[in-house]
């Protein structure tokens, strides 16, 4: 399939099979051996930070995030809408409810709506924030930091300390990227909060297959969730257990995946941003249509790239349909989580600008083995539906 463009897919060419292929041959495949404890390493060096437990998707990271939170039966997460779903689930895992707040024009979080919110629909007693349309207590914020972008962390964070709330970065598509100014200057997606979940499931920056990891801002809560992760084993002979855990650990040969892969973020981050550029570049010149800005104040890892579709005449999904025949994979924007079906009886927060992006965004080809004439040739092809459309 030489000349299929797909969305995005894994780039393996490091390290990768040498260090599988050394973890089978020392017969290590399972949640134990070096490779788990080498990737947990590099990667708390790269985000400059103390440890970081490796579990088994950014699924299970936020899950176990959240039970780190306290958020139990009953109490409410405030969570945005525009995600990928795996986002919210684990509120509902943790028998809690989410309250979905809109996004802003870089898709991620509204804080000035997160802020209205707090200070208009709960009320804050004894320290505790209770929503006062259900009575419930809000425990925590979800943030995601959508597409390789940073969701306005100065702000939420300001407001989660005023209503003593916890903050759980959702960093499943921001690994590496980074403030380059103002209070968080060179803190990394994930860092800020009081948790961070990355993920690295095949369509992420960098892949173990399936994967995910998680760091917290308090040592003892990190510990914790490295203990729910594995059974929440008190005695390895024993198997003495003192509450109920998950079988959420990574194994060895995923993490082979991961170390060879972390090897290679950084030169990733370079050809995403490149491409990024390229296609900007070439966009430019296209009427009707725009590439989503990543914000000044940061360095992106440009994970994905989302076509705005601003003045055209033609429907996004009639565009999705064309670009497939002519062997280009993109997609549209993942349905609003609120208007899904487990969802639709729960609570929303003034949704206009969730609603207003769904129609709006194709998400275009950004592997890091896209080469500039694949570039090219999408750019051409969006041009050419475009121009048919008009005459
Ligand atoms: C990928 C992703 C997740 C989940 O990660 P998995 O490893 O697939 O469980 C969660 N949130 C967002 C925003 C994601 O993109």
């Amino acid at each position: 399939m030489c000349d299929y463009i797909p969305l995005s897919v894994p780039n393996l060419k490091g390290n990768e099979l040498s260090y599988v292929t050394n973890a089978v041959e020392e017969e290590w495949v399972s949640t134990g051996g070096k490779y788990i404890d080498i990737f947990e390493k590099n990667i708390s060096n790269y985000l400059n930070v103390e440890s970081a437990v490796a579990c088994q998707s950014g699924t299970a990271a936020l899950h176990l995030s959240l039970i780190q939170c306290r958020v139990g039966f009953e109490d409410e997460v405030i969570v945005p809408t525009l995600t990928f779903i795996a986002a919210v689930n684990p509120v509902k895992y943790c028998g809690a409810y989410p309250i979905f707040m809109d996004c802003d024009d870089s898709l991620t979080l509204d804080a000035i709506k997160l802020k209205e919110f707090c200070e208009e629909q709960c009320s804050f007693i004894n320290g505790i924030l209770i929503n006062k349309k259900s009575s419930r207590k809000i425990k925590a914020i979800i943030v995601v930091h959508v597409f390789g972008n940073l969701a306005n962390m100065e702000k939420i964070m300001d407001i989660a300390k005023r209503y003593n709330l916890k903050v759980v970065e959702d960093a499943t598509e921001a690994l590496g990227s980074y403030f380059k100014d103002g209070l968080y200057k060179d803190k990394f997606a994930g860092t800020i909060g009081d948790f961070g979940a990355y993920s690295f499931n095949g369509n992420k920056i960098i892949t173990t297959g399936g994967g995910g990891l998680i760091i917290a801002k308090e040592i003892d809560d990190l510990n914790k969730i490295k203990y729910l992760s594995k059974q929440a084993k008190d005695d390895e002979i024993y198997y003495l257990h003192g509450e109920i855990g998950f079988n959420y650990r990574m194994t060895n040969l995923q993490a082979a995946l991961g170390v060879a892969q972390l090897e290679k973020l950084e030169d990733f981050i370079q050809i995403k941003n490149d491409n990024y550029g390229l296609y900007k570049e070439l966009l430019n010149e296209v009427e009707g249509v725009r590439l989503l800005d990543f914000n000044e104040n940061i360095r992106s890892n440009c994970w994905f790239y989302s076509l705005i579709l601003e003045e055209v005449n033609i429907d996004r999904n009639q565009i999705i349909k064309k670009l497939s025949q002519n062997k280009i994979q993109t997609r549209p924007i993942w349905g609003l989580i609120h208007q899904q079906n487990p969802y639709v009886e729960a609570q929303t927060y003034k949704i206009e600008k969730a609603s207003y992006y769904y129609d709006k965004v194709i998400n275009i080809p950004c592997s890091s083995n896209l080469k500039k004439n694949n570039i090219i040739k999408v750019v051409e092809t969006i041009k050419n539906i475009l121009l048919k459309q008009e005459r």
